[in-house]
């Protein structure tokens, strides 16, 4: 295999690249780190995570929607960012609220 940092031929069971020194751990770490992390994350899809879970209270639903509609296209575009999963959960969950709020403005509306 090759070593992630310099680029050269290292033996596979190799923990320490024997050409630049580096850790060669260290790729896994930063994996897992991304996983638990928000680091690269696209920051749209940061704030449709969690105006989803407030879409529960309904208010921020059409804003969760937008902002997961943000975020997918914005890592469409960026396939290096990672929050995919929480731009789908602010569409669904903000498109769930939106009806809901549309459907009791409705209600208020019909009096
Ligand atoms: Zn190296």
């Amino acid at each position: 295999m090759k070593c992630a940092h310099c680029g050269r031929d290292i033996d596979n069971k190799a923990v320490i690249c024997v050409h630049c020194g580096k850790s060669i751990m260290q790729e896994n770490t930063d994996m897992i780190s991304r996983m638990l992390l928000p680091v690269g994350r696209s920051g749209y899809a940061i704030t449709a995570g969690y105006l989803a879970l407030f879409s529960v209270l309904i208010v921020p639903a059409p804003l969760a929607f937008i902002f997961g509609l943000l975020a997918y296209f914005d890592i469409k575009k960026n396939p290096q960012k990672h929050g995919l999963g929480r731009a789908w959960f602010g569409i669904i969950m903000g498109a769930l609220g939106t009806l809901i709020l549309l459907w009791f403005i409705f209600q208020i509306m019909m009096r």
